[in-house]
């Protein structure tokens, strides 16, 4: 399983001064290349005896020329511009294979980034060895062991990170403690309800931030563009964005790590978030919240652990059913927190009653798993994860 582990760097003046050049020469062979694939391919249109543009020729051609037109090229690592056009290559694949637009030229100060391959850095405790660079302080020691497969350098407002993919022996933790099924109904008010009654509340923090993301973005636009204090209550307002999302990151981090060290079955629901952004109450607190991200985090997560995480489809009336008899509303309006099951009597909390429900359609899912076709209410895959992606969740379908 591949896993990525993004790290601050320190770099001096120096330091940052190559990765920037870095970053740059990343950028320009990335544009050279894209603007030769576009020449290239129209050529080819018109004389048939000319070959169609390819990411391998294109590294073959700046390979034979930088030394003459781009001698500067050669101050920073032979990767940033081989892995940009490798990258051109790979964009070009997903554009062929309707997975992506066509590739757009890179901008400074938005695409401030390159790429090592494996064999051209090395990392030793809190340092990373570039070439033409040396040693470069990592905030972080690399956490994940196992086969280092790349890493990619980024400027992220006026910082620097790098992100270093590791290929991880699965599972790498012993199995979950409590070999107990929870449900979990992700919320706007709560960042989670568990069904054993549990609560987890987003980061406080971030309110008092969104507060002051509001002021200093309403204090851009009153500056002139261009000018010097533009840049500077842009820079402010770019590094509260990090800040905010990293708190978002650490806080759905401890959930799904106590998720999967408690549980080895978890049932969420598969929300239909685009749905929900489009009402714009909900939309700050919904991406706030990040539903994308901890379900990312579970999937791989559980499969760490061999934890059973079982998506349920987003048509099932969650919030609508009592837990108790079965019972199914014909309508829940979104305010209402506590609701009185006119079937049995029994007083259901709107997010808790939704859990438990989780909670049994991942349980029932799995039995029926185990026993064959079963209920026929899901179809169950193994929890197993694939070399290159970190899918490991089931589907089940109310369609
Ligand atoms: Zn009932």
């Amino acid at each position: 399983m591949y896993l990525a582990h993004q790290i601050r760097l320190d770099p001096n003046n120096v330091q940052a001064t190559y990765l920037g050049r870095a970053a740059g020469t990343a950028r320009f062979a990335y544009n050279w290349a894209l603007a030769e694939w576009k020449r290239q391919f129209e050529a080819s249109k018109t004389d048939p005896t000319v070959p169609k543009p390819n990411e391998a020729a294109l590294r073959r051609q700046l390979n034979a020329i930088k030394r003459e037109q781009f001698p500067w090229m050669l101050e920073v690592t032979k990767n940033a511009p081989q892995m940009a056009i490798m990258q051109l290559g790979q964009a070009f694949e997903n554009f062929f294979k309707g997975l992506a637009r066509y590739p757009t030229f890179r901008r400074k100060g938005r695409d401030d980034r390159f790429a090592l391959s494996n064999d051209q850095f090395r990392v030793d405790g809190k340092r990373i060895h570039i070439p033409k660079l040396g040693w470069l302080r990592m905030r972080e020691c690399l956490h994940y062991t196992g086969r280092i497969i790349s890493a990619s350098v980024k400027r992220v407002a006026d910082r620097w990170y790098v992100s270093i993919t590791v290929d991880i022996p699965t599972p790498l933790l012993s199995p979950a403690e409590n070999q107990g099924a929870v449900g979990v109904d992700l919320g706007v008010t709560a960042l989670a309800t568990l069904s054993t009654g549990e609560r987890f509340t987003g980061p406080k923090a971030l309110g008092t931030r969104l507060d002051r993301m509001r002021r200093l973005a309403r204090d851009l636009s009153r500056k002139v563009k261009g000018s010097r204090s533009y840049a500077k209550a842009k820079r402010k307002l770019s590094r509260l964005h990090v800040q905010i999302a990293d708190l978002r990151r650490d806080s759905l981090h401890q959930l799904s790590t106590y998720l999967t060290g408690q549980f080895h079955t978890i049932g969420i629901e598969d929300l239909n978030v685009k749905g929900m952004l489009r009402n714009h109450c909900l939309a700050r607190a919904i991406s706030d919240m990040g539903f994308r991200e901890l379900r990312r985090q579970l999937e791989y997560k559980a499969a760490w652990r061999s934890v059973q995480l079982v998506v349920v489809d987003r048509w099932y009336p969650s919030s609508k059913t009592c837990s108790s008899c079965g019972h199914r509303l014909d309508s829940l309006e979104l305010a209402v927190r506590e609701w009185c099951c006119p079937g049995c009597g029994a007083l259901h909390d709107r997010d808790v009653n939704a859990a438990i429900n989780l909670r049994e359609v991942a349980v029932s899912s799995t039995a029926s798993a185990c026993g064959g076709e079963g209920a026929g209410l899901a179809h169950m895959c193994k929890v197993k994860p694939s070399p290159a992606k970190q899918e490991s969740s089931c589907k089940v379908n109310y369609g």
